[in-house]
């Protein structure tokens, strides 16, 4: 089906009144989004939230399901959260680690990773390295060769960074990883929702996800998927994740849902289902080449002009786009943006620590164009540029 950008942007309200460049932040939903939890709050009000969830199961379930279609998983293998961070830190905080034992991190990993690997390697008496990154800026795959041994238990991969255009090859860090036994966690916040993510093909071991990025969702939602064919216990658990079944013993969930607990917002779910199918509605391919199309041209055309520089390093790119305007502080590009109505957010050093010193970097603007921003409307943006 060809891509109906009018259509698209008749479902995004948002977009009618300004530039919107910060889908890797918070994106804006499409109304179907909207109406799916507000309608759910509704019920709630009239029914109570038990009963408003009972009229609701089936529906609860195709939630799992859509988003098995969407990374090429069984729905049994998702257990729903309330963002990226929770599911990567339950499937973190999973895994056994010992003294001695190594945690493997990319060079653009995430600061809310960085802190849980620094906090659990001081319990542990383990150690966290990170794995440089080549001269492309892409994870060094000889690099990460040479550093596995059997003492590495973990090794984190950010898909696509938070602060720039970067993306990293996965199968390949999970072939390598895998032939020492460690696990692979793959932070893929920045990247389901706006390329392709098929956890067969890149054999990952568990992967976080957020809602209200490049998937359109609400605010409070993400997933983690976990391979099947692993046996972790999570670090906690309650009467969803677990049964009580004697006295002395309890049960934990055979499925992924080991990793959730009971209470939840039920009307954020339900719209995190409706946003995932909007999107394979759309078709993951299409949505992947629409946005990479608008990303290059963001950076082929802030390539002439004079004062931006482009920060987007890889080979292979995502939608996000990252630059620098000499003289102006990244802060004031936003700010001064925002008064022409023009959405863009800043990355500061401490949400990727290690790149941004590496790169000498305090901070980046951040512009991430999703499928429903039109082409005069990066042309107003770039032109906003030029004239600061
Ligand atoms: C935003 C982001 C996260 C955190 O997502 P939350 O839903 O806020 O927890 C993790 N990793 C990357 C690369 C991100 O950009």
């Amino acid at each position: 089906m060809p891509f109906d950008l009018d259509r698209v942007r008749q479902d995004t309200p948002g977009c009618w009144d300004k530039v919107f460049l910060d889908s890797a932040g918070s994106s804006l939903p499409p109304t179907v989004v909207v109406d799916a939890a507000v309608s759910h709050l509704r019920r709630e009000a009239e029914v109570g939230g038990y009963r408003a969830a009972n009229e609701r199961l089936a529906d609860l379930a195709a939630v799992k399901s859509s988003i098995g279609t969407l990374i090429n998983a069984p729905a049994s293998s998702i257990a729903l959260s309330d963002s990226a961070t929770r599911s990567w830190t339950d499937f973190f905080y999973a895994v056994p680690l010992g003294p001695g034992d190594r945690i493997l991190i990319s060079e653009v990993e995430y600061a809310s990773n960085g802190i849980a690997a620094l906090q659990r390697a001081a319990r542990a008496g383990a150690r966290v390295e990170t794995i440089p990154s080549d001269s492309s800026g892409q994870v060094d795959l000889e690099a990460l060769d040479r550093m596995l041994d059997d003492r590495v238990a973990i090794v984190s991969l950010v898909h696509a960074p938070t602060n720039g255009g970067l993306l990293n090859p996965v199968r390949e860090v999970s072939d390598l990883a895998h032939r020492v036994g460690a696990l692979v966690l793959l932070d893929a916040c920045q990247s389901v929702g706006q390329v392709v993510v098929d956890v067969a093909e890149l054999q990952v071991d568990a992967l976080s996800v957020t809602g209200r990025k490049w998937l359109r969702g609400p605010r409070g939602t993400g997933f983690l998927y976990i391979d099947p064919a692993l046996d972790l216990a999570p670090a906690t658990l309650d009467l969803h994740s677990a049964q009580w079944s004697t006295e002395t013993e309890f049960r934990v969930a055979d499925d992924a849902s080991r990793f959730e607990f009971w209470e939840c917002d039920v009307a954020a779910r339900l719209a995190l289902g409706a946003a995932v199918d909007y999107l394979l509605d759309i078709g993951q391919a299409t949505v992947r080449t629409e946005i990479a199309d608008r990303a290059t041209y963001l950076r082929d055309a802030l390539q002439s002009v004079p004062n931006a520089t482009v920060r987007d390093l890889g080979t292979l790119q995502s939608g996000i786009v990252s630059f620098t305007v000499d003289g102006v502080e990244p802060t004031d590009v936003r700010d001064r943006l925002a008064t022409a109505d023009i959405t863009v957010t800043v990355s500061h050093r401490s949400s990727t620590l290690l790149d941004m010193s590496h790169r000498g970097l305090q901070a980046v603007v951040r512009a991430s164009p999703h499928y429903f921003v039109s082409y005069p409307e990066l042309d107003r943006f770039v032109d906003a540029i030029s004239a600061l």
